[in-house]
This record gives C-alpha cells, structure tokens and sequence, in this order.
C-alpha cells in the first residue's frame, strides 16, 4: 500500500509505537538545512555564523543535533538557555535576545558565559551594565536595530514597523547613542555590533536585501559619527517555508548565499568592514521537517461543512487561530485515493477557532484514519498549551527507517506535578 513515510518510516507504525497525536521530525531534513546554511552562509571577506532561533522549537535532543552542525543558538528566556545549557551546547555561541529579560535571566546568562546579549532598549542596557559589574563577569553586546521595513507577512509576526515592540527604531538616534556611550564606559560589557529582524514567514527576498542594505548604510553613518567600525552585523531570520502548494520559498541554501552576495557588494559600495555577518534562521530549519500524525474521531456535517474531528488541535498547533496560517494535510494510508471531499479539520479543544485547516479537499475520511499534517516543524510544539488539560504530544525524531523518542508524551500526573 502507498503511504507516508517520514524518515522512512510509515505513519502508522510511528502511530502504533507512540500514540497520537504525534510530532515527527525527518532528521535527514533538517541536517540538510543545517549544512545548507552552513556551507552557503560563508565568506572570504568577513566571518559568518548560522544561530538557530530556538524559539521555532527548542529540544535537547535537537540543539545536540545542530551544535554539532557547528550551529549556535538564538534564546529568548532563561528556559531556552537552560535548553541549551542541557544540551551542552558551546556558551560562546549562544545569543541571548529578547525584550524584558528580567535580572534573573541576565545573571543567568552571565554566569553561564554566553557569547552574546543582544539588547533591546535602553533600560536594559543599563541593567546588564549594572549587573555585569556587580558579578564582574564580560560579555559582548549586539544591539537590536529596528530598520523600518515592512515585509509581507502576517501583522503578528512582522517585527520592523516603526512603533514595533522590538529593538530601537532606526531613526532613534537619542537612544542608539545612548547605549553606545554607556557600554563604551563599561569595563565588563563590549558593543560588538548591531543586529535586525524584520519579521517571519517572509518569502521574498527583496524585503532582507532592503533590510541588510538599511543595517549596512546604517554601519557607515555608525563609521562617521561614532568611529565604529569593522562590527559584527546580524541580519535575522525570518525565512518563509513551504505550507501550501501556493508557497514557493528561495531556499535557505540559496537564501544565505544570496545574502552573503548581497552584503559583500553593499559593503564595498559604502565603504565599511564588518567582521561577522551573523544569521538566525529558526522556521526554515525546522518546519519543513516535521510533521503532526492525528487520528481521526468523530465526523459530522454543519451546514456546508464536513468536519473531521482530530485528537489533537489548537493545544498543539495554534498557528491557524492565532494568525490564519494555512497548512496542507493528507490521509496517509489512503494517499493513491482520489480526493474528492471538501474538509474542514478542527480539534477537539473547547473553541470555535480551534481549526487546523479551514478547508481541504480529501479522499473519503472514516473514524481511525490518520491524517498527517505536513510543515509543523517550527511553532507547534513550542506554542503547544495545555489548553483543557490536553496533554502535550510526543516528538519523535525518524531517520533512515528508525524512530526514537525524544520528548515523552505528557502525562495526566505530569500535568499536576506542580499543584501544591
Ligand atoms: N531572530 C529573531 C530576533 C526573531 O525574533 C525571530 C522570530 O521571531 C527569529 C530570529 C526567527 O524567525 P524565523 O523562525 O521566522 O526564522
């Protein structure tokens, strides 16, 4: 029987061994993107690292897997660091970004000896100042740059408008100098250089080209003004995947190295050195390599619609009711089947949002198929909830036709561990 098979492994034994609903991640696909990115973000003319956003999904099992890519890592709490500390990572690359780390997370991260905070506001400069002399331990600083490009995303998840939360608008010079002029008076803490995102689920690559030329003339006024020069500049992620057939995204491969062009031939029109270029994919990494396997329960007509009803929903995969997202879905074990029935797959969480996919054509459904959701890689199960005590699915890592565990499906006692 023709069926899906991820990491060579079909979808009903992956079922059968684990449960579902079940996240499954292709280890192979996502070593290809990690080499991918490696290999093409590369340069003669200054040093390159690839930091994987870890927020996209972050496990010990998979930041084992990267670092040994030669992969750093973008981490937004103290829990993602502590991720990363699990795993054994190499401190020296880890980045810690985010707005409001509170002073428990800095002391954290100083203690720990990450390579990188990447500062959002002025406030927390002062505070990681504060703290790293009080621990006397150094560190160095990216500042986050907001360069006012708006790219075509979803609102939620566009970074780079000017009144956005993120970083310090470009044109806000009163509080880029500030920063600048009080980490030049700190012994423990180096201004490395300066970083920008523009957003997520971006697909053209028009939007990053604007964005890195911005952060490049940036640097050269940054030059003239401040006498800074040859930094390290990090330019982001936000890398559109592939959800549905309508999706055609530049490759991550093809991405970094056109990227890397860009930056070499912007950097010599204006003038400036860099010595790092710097960049985060988290969703292209991950998201096209996993996979969420569901069964279905009950069916049931609703005026026009037919729902098919899944074990699973808006607790593990809140993309759609958050942001409309689109995903594409098949039916596994019924793939040569022809698809003839329009369908709309909701879970079973206690919300009229709580759609997966608003509307797919299917062969005929039954209770007991499996239906498996393609590109559920990256923000499935880190914005997974336990939303009506859900528990949290498994994930399972396929490779070469072996499956392995590597996050254990929550427990109903799991869930009350911590009630006192
Ligand atoms: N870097 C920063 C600073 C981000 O805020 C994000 C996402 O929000 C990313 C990288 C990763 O974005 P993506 O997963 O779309 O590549």
């Amino acid at each position: 029987m023709e069926t899906l098979r991820i990491g060579g492994v079909d979808c009903r034994s992956l079922a059968d061994e684990f449960g579902t609903p079940l996240y499954v991640y292709d280890e192979a696909k996502i070593m290809k993107q990690a080499d991918d990115a490696v290999l093409n973000f590369s340069s003669d003319k200054f040093d390159t690292e690839v930091v994987y956003a870890s927020k996209a999904f972050s496990s010990v099992a998979l930041f084992k897997l990267l670092a040994a890519q030669g992969i750093g890592f973008d981490v937004v709490s103290g829990g993602e660091l502590y991720c990363a500390m699990k795993a054994g990572v190499g401190m020296d690359k880890v980045y810690f970004h985010g707005n409001n780390k509170s002073d428990q997370e800095i002391e954290m991260a100083l203690d720990a000896g990450i390579g990188y905070f990447v500062i959002d506001n002025v406030m927390e400069c002062n505070r990681l100042v504060g703290l790293a002399e009080k621990r006397k331990r150094s560190t160095k600083v990216l500042l986050r740059i907001n360069p006012g490009i708006s790219a075509h995303t979803h609102e939620y998840i566009m970074t780079s408008k000017p009144d956005s939360k993120f970083g310090i608008y470009i044109e806000n010079k009163e509080h880029i100098y500030n920063v600048i002029d009080t980490l030049k008076e700190s012994p423990y803490i180096r201004l490395a250089g300066f970083h920008s995102h523009i957003g997520s689920q971006i697909i053209d690559a028009e939007s990053f080209e604007k964005a890195l030329g911005t952060m490049i003339e940036f640097l050269a006024e940054m030059k003239r003004s401040k006498g800074l020069d040859n930094l390290e500049l990090s330019i982001g992620g936000g890398f559109g995947i592939k959800y549905v057939a309508e999706d055609d995204p530049v490759p991550l491969g093809q991405m970094c190295a056109n990227l890397v062009r860009y930056a070499e031939e912007a950097l010599k029109k204006s003038g400036v050195t860099i010595s790092k270029l710097i960049t985060e994919p988290g969703r292209a990494m991950v998201g096209e390599a996993g996979y969420t396997i569901y069964t279905i329960g009950d069916m049931k007509k609703s005026g026009d619609k037919n729902y098919i009803f899944v074990d699973g929903g808006m607790s593990d995969n809140i993309r759609h009711a958050l942001y409309d997202a689109e995903y594409t879905c098949v039916l596994p074990e019924k793939f040569s089947k022809e698809s003839q029935i329009s369908y709309c797959i909701a879970g079973k969480n206690c919300e009229s949002g709580d759609i997966l996919i608003a509307d797919i054509m299917l062969p005929e459904a039954e209770t007991g198929d499996l239906l498996t959701i393609y590109s559920t890689g990256a923000y499935g199960y880190s914005m997974a909830s336990n939303y009506n005590r859900l528990g949290r699915p498994a994930v399972v890592f396929a490779r070469d036709g072996k499956a392995r565990l590597i996050i254990k499906r929550e427990t109903y006692e799991d869930q009350y561990r911590l009630e006192v």
